[in-house]
């Protein structure tokens, strides 16, 4: 096997309605999923809607109210954290300021009983993988805020737990090293094949770097999908707006022939990929990037609109339009001249890729 791999195998997480209570609170609300081996499922949602209270009930930090937890197929649901074999790499870091790196490593497994010698052979190894080779004897206070991280990380991994979770693991880190600290989170993950539950309040991030993602709201569950699937077909507006900056417009649903729909908005007609269920006045979710502007009068039969806002950002130009089905927010990538505000343009839009009908609530 790999040097570093977890001699054990990752183990899958399911969740069967489980429901959380603080007193009157329902901080999670019969919320039932799988999380399979080797994968890295994201819970994502606002603050308050119940992501961190999930995460902490996996790691048997809280216990359920009700539902059923299991592990590896063991039901865990009654189990202390000690007996979970779960990891978790808190926002904190939560690293002791007065013991070394390596010391900090080799404190889980010397708890577990380890001797000194195999926890520092243990702790070096998880060490060396993750980069931090030769400050094993600094204090945590002597490290950037990255390698604290990595070494909060290298002290889950040394448990080789069949399940390694992450509370916000970045919201500690400024944005250039967030990028990068969280492909390398993801990257370890992938190459240790390690089941990863993962909470974040932030819609790229989650992007980045899952395979599925929970999106929650309000303690349930919004949906869970791919994250190409969540941006692809928002379940409600909840989500079509949290992720990827929707514009919600409404419109009218004139025919449906197989997959495709026939929607009208304003005076436009559009064919759209038809997969939920709707009818009569239906919600859309376009993405800024599926508008097109054309400095041309808007021709008959097309959406007339004129820019009021321009922003210059490299890759992209955003622009605020004004039209008569409202506001829209377009982004629009490649070296084009931005267009001036006051310009009229007729708009479009990309109908089979980044306009979805959202279905009726
Ligand atoms: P954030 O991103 O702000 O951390 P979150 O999505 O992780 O939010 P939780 O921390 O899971 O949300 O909290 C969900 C709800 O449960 C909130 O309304 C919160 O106030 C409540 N809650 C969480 N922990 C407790 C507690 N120990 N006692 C009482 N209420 C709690």
């Amino acid at each position: 096997s790999r040097p570093g791999a977890s001699k054990k195998q990752a183990a899958s997480v399911q969740f069967r309605n489980v429901t959380k209570r603080y007193g009157n609170v329902t901080a999670v609300d019969d919320v039932s999923f799988t999380i399979e081996p080797g994968q890295l499922v994201t819970l994502l949602g606002p603050s308050g809607c119940g992501k961190t209270t999930t995460l902490r009930m996996i790691a048997g930090l809280e216990m359920a109210s009700e539902g059923q937890i299991l592990i590896g197929g063991r039901d865990v649901t009654n189990l202390s954290a000690a007996d979970r074999d779960v990891s978790m790499v808190f926002q904190s870091y939560a690293l002791f300021p007065h013991m070394s790196v390596l010391e900090n490593v080799a404190y889980g497994p010397s708890v577990q009983g380890a001797s000194k010698k195999d926890a520092y052979e243990m702790a070096m190894e998880k060490l060396s993988l993750i980069g931090l080779k030769g400050l094993e004897k600094r204090a945590p206070s002597e490290l950037s805020g990255g390698q604290q991280q990595r070494v909060a990380v290298a002290r889950a991994l040394v448990l080789e737990p069949q399940v390694l979770l992450f509370d916000e693991p970045l919201s500690n880190l400024d944005a250039k090293l967030r990028r990068r600290v969280r492909e390398d989170i993801r990257e370890l993950q992938q190459s240790l094949n390690l089941t990863v539950a993962y909470v974040t309040h932030d819609q790229e991030e989650a992007l980045a770097v899952s395979d599925h993602i929970i999106v929650m709201s309000n303690a349930r569950i919004a949906q869970t999908g791919t994250p190409r699937e969540l941006y692809e077909e928002p379940a409600d507006l909840f989500v079509a707006d949290f992720i990827g900056d929707a514009n919600i417009i409404s419109g009218d649903l004139v025919s449906v022939s197989g997959p495709t729909a026939q929607v009208k908005i304003g005076n436009v007609s559009l064919l759209l990929p038809h997969r939920n269920a709707g009818h009569g006045t239906v919600k859309l979710a376009v993405r800024p990037d599926a508008i097109f502007l054309d400095e041309n009068a808007a021709a008959p039969g097309a959406l007339a609109g004129t820019v009021r806002k321009a922003s210059y950002l490299g890759t992209q130009v955003e622009y605020e339009v004004d039209s008569a089905i409202g506001e829209l927010f377009v982004v629009q990538y490649g070296r084009k001249e931005p267009i001036a505000p006051g310009t009229p343009v007729s708009i479009s839009f990309a109908e089979q890729r980044g306009v979805a009908i959202v279905p009726n609530a």
